[in-house]
């Protein structure tokens, strides 16, 4: 597999590592059920089949943080972008 890094082109999967589920949300820990929320947040993941956005680190490129937009059927890449870029931190 071949991730496009937007800084470094087209690399290798092995230099990158992978963190996770880019889709999920730090929820509100002001809200009543906060507790039940966190745990979801920390411990609960979806098992999708068919295109998913997930976090990789190229620590052995650039060293940036990026959301790749992957199939977990086929491993195709269709997407790779900074994740400073991706989503509104705050
Ligand atoms: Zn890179």
């Amino acid at each position: 597999m071949r991730i496009p890094c937007p800084f470094c082109g087209h690399r290798d999967v092995r230099e990158f590592s992978y963190l996770g589920d880019a889709t999920v949300e730090r929820p509100d820990p002001n809200r009543a059920d906060a507790l039940d929320r966190f745990v979801d947040y920390v411990y609960v993941r979806d098992n999708p089949a068919g295109p998913h956005q997930e976090f990789w680190y190229h620590g052995a490129g650039c060293q940036s943080w990026l959301v790749v937009s992957r199939d977990t059927r086929t491993h195709e890449v269709s997407a790779a972008e900074p994740a400073s870029k991706a989503r509104t931190i705050g």
